[in-house]
């Protein structure tokens, strides 16, 4: 059985370093190309199986190679790939570019994710027999509808990352338990300008964990007093994928048993370490390098 289970998108970054961002019709000399398996489904599997959980990875990529390589680099960190769909679609890609300075654009190509129109039976028994399903918006939304329903239907508890921000369906946000937003996305789900009293507006439909970037995350639930976890102070290099590290580690410390305050400082622990170095999937720490920040902030 996998303590968790990831439904999501698997996208190969393809990221290109330049002095400025090209102007329209305009090709320009690039510095550096590197290649980077993201998605946030991919991202938090990866981070949730080197933070030690027993993980498993629900998601479609391309017969190609570089759906090759992401499956290679999800079994690198831990990840169980037995689920992954090969789709008659290419693996997604991301284009990215990034000006110094540290502007960017970003053409993501969905592929195979988006072949993920429902919910497949090898996919379904999975989730099945996980503690915790964690779930993004970057699947098609019918898939990710019926996947929140099936777990409901099992008893796995569900954490939906809602990112694309989208406004969501009141059916969705009744079947996930938990929903980990950052200010931006609570404001867009809540219809609502205020990220706090977003905050506290969903939290009458599911608990709410919005995160708040270096000021930390804040947990609200109906009827108690909104706790805040504050942010390691850090110097940060590159913040690409810190809500991804934060919700897979959180997940894998929720399904070992953790209590909610201390999943959210080990969460907190880990996306400052990821912060520090450059890198999205490749920058999520392991479950030593955790508890080895852990004790030294102690
Ligand atoms: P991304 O889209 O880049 O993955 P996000 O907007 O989903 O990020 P954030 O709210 O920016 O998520 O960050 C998630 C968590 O990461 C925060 O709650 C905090 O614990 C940690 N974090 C983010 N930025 C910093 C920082 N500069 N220093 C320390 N911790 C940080």
């Amino acid at each position: 059985m996998a303590d968790v289970v990831v439904l999501g998108s698997a996208n190969m970054d393809l990221v290109a370093t330049t002095d400025r961002l090209p102007g329209r019709g305009e090709t320009i000399a690039g510095h550096t190309f590197r290649q980077v398996p993201g998605g946030k489904g991919a991202n938090q599997a990866i981070a949730a199986a080197r933070s030690g959980g027993t993980v498993r990875f629900a998601g479609a990529v391309g017969d190609d190679d570089l759906g090759r390589q992401i499956l290679a680099a999800l079994g690198a960190a831990g990840v169980d790939t037995t689920a992954v769909v090969r789709a008659d679609a290419p693996t997604g890609t991301a284009h990215i570019t990034v000006a110094a300075g540290g502007d960017n654009t970003i053409v993501v190509v969905p592929g195979a994710n988006g072949t993920l129109t429902e919910l497949l039976p090898a996919h379904a028994a999975v989730i099945a027999g996980a503690d915790t399903l964690l779930l993004q918006l970057e699947l098609p939304l019918s898939v990710v509808r019926a996947a929140a329903a099936h777990a409901r239907a099992c008893g796995v508890r569900t954490v939906l990352t809602p990112a694309p921000a989208r406004p969501l369906p009141d059916e969705l946000l009744a079947a996930v338990d938990l929903l980990v937003p950052n200010e931006h996305e609570a404001t867009i789900i809540a219809g609502v300008d205020d990220p706090h009293q977003a905050a506290a507006v969903l939290a009458r439909r599911c608990d709410v964990l919005m995160t708040l970037g270096e000021r930390g995350a804040v947990y609200a639930t109906a009827g108690a007093e909104p706790v805040t976890v504050p942010a390691f102070p850090v110097t940060a290099v590159d913040t690409t994928a810190a809500g991804d590290t934060f919700v897979g580690v959180l997940a894998s410390a929720l399904a070992a048993g953790t209590a909610m305050p201390d999943a959210m400082r080990r969460a907190s622990a880990a996306a400052a370490l990821s912060v520090q170095r450059p890198g999205a999937s490749d920058s999520a720490p392991t479950a030593a390098q955790v508890d080895a920040f852990l004790g030294g902030a102690a």
